[in-house]
């Protein structure tokens, strides 16, 4: 019997399974998935969870659920992944062997990388939402908040779904708006990066809509520590932000175990070096990697993960077969913003092409807008957890092409053309 060993049970972990289970001979095949405990979180959810918007209870489920019947499941925690010998080793000692393995362990927020982070004032004043008990906590904060200097904070640049943090703004801003005391609540969004955002188009219109709902961008902050006595973040070159809440989206990092196996990136965030096109491991023919456990310069994200398992499931069953590998992965990515207030916009983007304005999956008619605020686009955002539970869990393909599309994209106009588009702009908030 040959082995195929998945390590991490999460979003690209189950999904592979399912795929796999349709695919491999189970009288020739033993698939074997790993994870450290039986509690899959949707978590796009956890943006929803301090505004109310979802309950914790929402978001949770058990992974075994999402499993095909008579699947081998291990709970257990991978210590490490012996390459040369074909191994992965446990926590508890125990050896596994394979003929092929799938990596799918994700990245998760390290706070402890950031001095002070995790002060005194950590789930007091300092919270973060990118985790299951961050977003519940803040929960409870910000019911009872009565206002002041609320600053969001990135840590670092290579963060799982880079739209979450504006998202959590815009909601932020519905939500004291609509609570009454929004004249009392300073928003300050502190990021690394030169904007908004990374891509020149995008980052123009989502500061346009920042500026419009009074969110005030520090940009180029690179965080060094945060000072819980004075309450404030101060970065690298002696920056200092005040806060009476810090929300912090802290340093995203790769499982230990990646560093373990000496498998980890240039960046020592335990990023796996992946080829960015075939998703094979830059060093072992047999490894595949899947989902935010890549270094891939694309978006960390459930909808990339998809978009990534219709490409390695060829790719696999090319393996096992001998054949060349022959899928391509093109960086896709499809990323909702929410903006507040039943509204949201969408980007769409690979490797190559950066978000463009335009209409989506069907030029002219859409129904979803690019860069573009709309109410459908907030309706897409809430039901991509029933198309996460229903169909993309149990790897079902979904109506939106594996690479991406130039149809119903805009490609950007030149300035001497700007004026005469202008009256068609006025949603387009580019
Ligand atoms: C706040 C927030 C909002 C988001 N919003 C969106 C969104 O709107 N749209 C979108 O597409 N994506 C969104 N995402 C991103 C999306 O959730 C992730 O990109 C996706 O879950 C990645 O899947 P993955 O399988 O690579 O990692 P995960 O789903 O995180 O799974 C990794 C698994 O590996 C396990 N693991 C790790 N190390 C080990 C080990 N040593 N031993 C055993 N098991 C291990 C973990 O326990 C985990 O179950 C959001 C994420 C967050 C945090």
């Amino acid at each position: 019997m040959k082995k195929l060993l998945i390590l991490g049970a999460g979003t690209a972990g189950t999904m592979m399974l399912n795929k796999l289970d349709k695919k491999l001979d189970k009288k020739e095949w033993e698939i074997t998935i790993i994870d450290k405990d039986d509690t899959h979180y949707y978590q796009p959810g956890f943006l929803f969870i301090p505004f109310g918007i979802y309950k914790p209870k929402d978001v949770v489920k058990s992974r075994k659920e999402f499993f095909p019947a008579g699947t081998h499941f291990i709970i257990d925690e991978v210590d490490k992944i012996n390459g040369d010998d074909n191994k992965v080793i446990l926590k508890s000692g125990e050896v596994l062997t394979y003929d092929v393995l799938i990596v799918a362990t994700g990245t998760t927020p390290v706070p402890s990388e950031t001095e002070g982070l995790m002060g005194p004032l950590w789930y007091k004043d300092i919270f973060d939402f990118y985790t299951f008990e961050g977003a519940s906590l803040l929960a409870k904060k910000l019911e009872n908040w009565k206002g002041g200097k609320l600053v969001i904070n990135l840590a670092e640049t290579t963060i799982k779904c880079p739209v979450a943090p504006l998202e959590f703004a815009f909601l932020a801003d519905a939500y004291f708006t609509e609570k009454g005391i929004r004249d009392k609540v300073e928003i300050n969004y502190v990021t690394p990066l030169s904007g908004a955002f990374t891509k020149p188009i995008a980052t123009k219109m989502l500061s346009q809509l920042m500026e419009k709902k009074n969110i005030h961008v520090v940009p180029d902050f690179y965080l060094e520590h945060v000072d819980n006595d004075l309450k404030k973040i101060v970065s690298y070159d002696g920056m200092e932000v005040e806060f009476d809440l810090l929300v912090s989206i802290p340093t995203n990092m790769g499982a230990d175990m990646v560093a373990n196996s000496n498998m980890s990136d240039e960046d020592d965030l335990n990023f796996i070096p992946t080829n960015k096109e075939t998703l094979q491991h830059k060093q072992h023919e047999n490894i595949f990697v899947i989902g935010d456990a890549t270094n891939l310069p694309t978006s960390k994200a459930g909808s990339v993960t998809h978009f990534e398992g219709e490409i390695l499931i060829e790719n696999i069953l090319s393996f096992i077969n001998g054949k060349p590998l022959e899928a391509k992965f093109d960086g896709h990515a499809n990323c909702f913003i929410e903006t507040g207030f039943g509204k949201a916009a969408l980007i769409d983007f690979n490797y190559t092409t950066e978000p463009l304005p335009g209409q989506f999956p069907i030029p002219v008619l859409g129904p979803m807008g690019l860069l573009k605020e709309t109410r459908i686009n907030h309706m897409g955002k809430l039901a991509f957890k029933w198309i996460y539970w229903h169909m993309l869990l149990t790897g079902k393909s979904l109506p939106v092409s594996t690479n991406m599309s130039m149809t119903g994209k805009k490609a950007p106009k030149k300035e001497e053309n700007k004026e005469k588009e202008e009256p068609q702009q006025e949603e387009v908030l580019l």
